[in-house]
């Protein structure tokens, strides 16, 4: 018998209907004679509400209170959908993640999932039950319940099918899979077959968030293979794996783009050891997460450095470099939030030549002007003005004939 892992999303559970149709879903898969774990999502927008809630009461609510709070969310769905299967005659019983065996450090709101104790799911199975888990959640060693982070139901998910070893671990969300590019930009956008673990990561940190990056990473790490695909449709999704077909024939697997990018530039930089770290450091301690940083080679001994942040922490990061300006002997610092990105994604371009400069002449006839250039083994990025982000990814897409399998 084999196991399957199932999750659905917030959407998919949004309402009872919506809960009876999983229900049937899930019935299906067991009457095909595999042992299922449900992993589910708070009802529709259940932890906002809980979090508006909260704010209602006090600016600062403790850490350790909003967990408790939040994981009531995926208790209410876990046990609605136990009683949707029951009521269809299914067996079926709902587990926190604390009952489920998940094991968390104490980072409240962003615990880590140490280890799962699968006890109690296999002691179910062997009573011929489905099981339901509250997603998102677990327990510390002193028994106090901690939360995984906005979107980790999915870690939950694929956390257990690790453990329990099962064949897939399934993500059933309000879309039917992972595409080309976003389909609201691109209108001929493809929905793949497969990707691999690492396009996968780069598609979702640059934009397409599909599934929560922890959950992928997590897959990655033990070769979990794991399926994204919708929960209103049987249409087949996209399988996010490890292998990778030995020739793939578009070596591009995708376009990925983000909006919401901010650079600052620090001018006339003495170009002498520890000035960046002076930079960084701060940042760092404020919680800032730079992304792509680049150094000009100093002309006279002086450099320009330029990094770029998330357009909401702007203001907090000039406040932080302000200072290390003039204690550096730097000339001056200037900021620009007008800007997104583009990014062309696949691990076939790490042997193949000539992708950095099809990308670049795509931009330059599509009349797009590039600020900053990074890449990584798999992927290209450009930093572009915010308002050509749209018309640059469609040209990308057209130029690397994604439309086309
Ligand atoms: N309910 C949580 C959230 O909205 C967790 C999840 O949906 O995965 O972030
Ligand atoms: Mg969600």
């Amino acid at each position: 018998m084999a196991i399957i892992v199932q999750k659905y999303g917030g959407s998919s559970v949004a309402d009872a209907d919506k809960i009876k149709n999983v229900a049937r879903r899930v019935a299906a898969t067991k009457e095909q004679g595999n042992d299922v774990v449900v992993v589910v999502s708070a009802m529709g927008k259940t932890t906002d509400n809980l979090i508006a809630l909260a704010n209602e009461i006090t600016d600062q609510p403790s850490d350790r209170e909003m967990d408790v709070l939040l994981s009531t969310g995926e208790l209410v769905s876990s046990t609605i959908m136990a009683m949707a299967l029951r009521e269809m005659g299914h067996p079926a019983i709902s587990l926190s993640g604390a009952q489920a065996g998940i094991r968390t450090s104490t980072k409240y709101s962003r615990a880590q999932i140490l280890s799962v104790d699968a006890e109690r799911i296999e002691k179910e199975f062997t009573k011929g039950h489905i099981v339901i888990v509250a997603g998102f959640q677990g327990i510390t060693q002193n028994m106090d319940i901690t939360t995984l982070g906005r979107g980790g139901s999915d870690t939950t998910a694929v956390a257990l099918a690790v453990e329990l070893k099962a064949k897939i671990c399934e993500i059933y969300t309000d879309v039917e899979g992972v595409y080309t590019s976003d389909p609201r930009i691109v209108p001929d956008a493809r929905k793949l077959k497969d990707i691999g673990y690492e396009e996968m990561l780069e598609m979702a940190s640059y934009g397409a968030s599909v599934m929560h990056s922890r959950a992928v990473e997590l897959g990655e790490l033990y070769q979990m293979p794991i399926q994204v695909a919708a929960s209103h449709n049987s249409n087949p999704g996209t399988i996010i794996h490890g292998g990778t077909p030995m020739e793939i024939s578009n070596k591009v697997r995708g376009i990925a783009h983000d909006m919401n990018v901010a650079k600052i530039t620090v001018v006339g930089v003495p170009d002498k050891p520890g000035v960046a770290t002076s930079i960084f450091e701060p940042l760092t301690e404020a919680g800032i997460s730079v992304d792509t940083i680049v150094q000009n080679s100093s002309i006279g001994r002086i450099a320009d450095l330029t990094f770029t942040v998330n357009k909401n922490d702007i203001d907090k990061a000039m406040k932080v470099v302000e200072p290390v300006v003039k204690a550096i002997g730097a000339e001056s610092c200037e900021s620009d939030t007008k800007l997104g990105k583009v990014s062309v994604i696949g691990s076939g371009m790490q042997s193949a030549p000539g992708y950095a400069s099809t990308m670049f002449k795509c931009l330059f006839e599509a009349g797009v002007n590039i600020e900053l250039i990074t890449t990584s083994e798999i992927r290209i990025t450009c930093i572009i003005a915010e308002d050509k982000v749209a018309d640059a990814v469609r040209a990308l897409h057209k130029a690397f004939e994604l439309e086309t399998a």
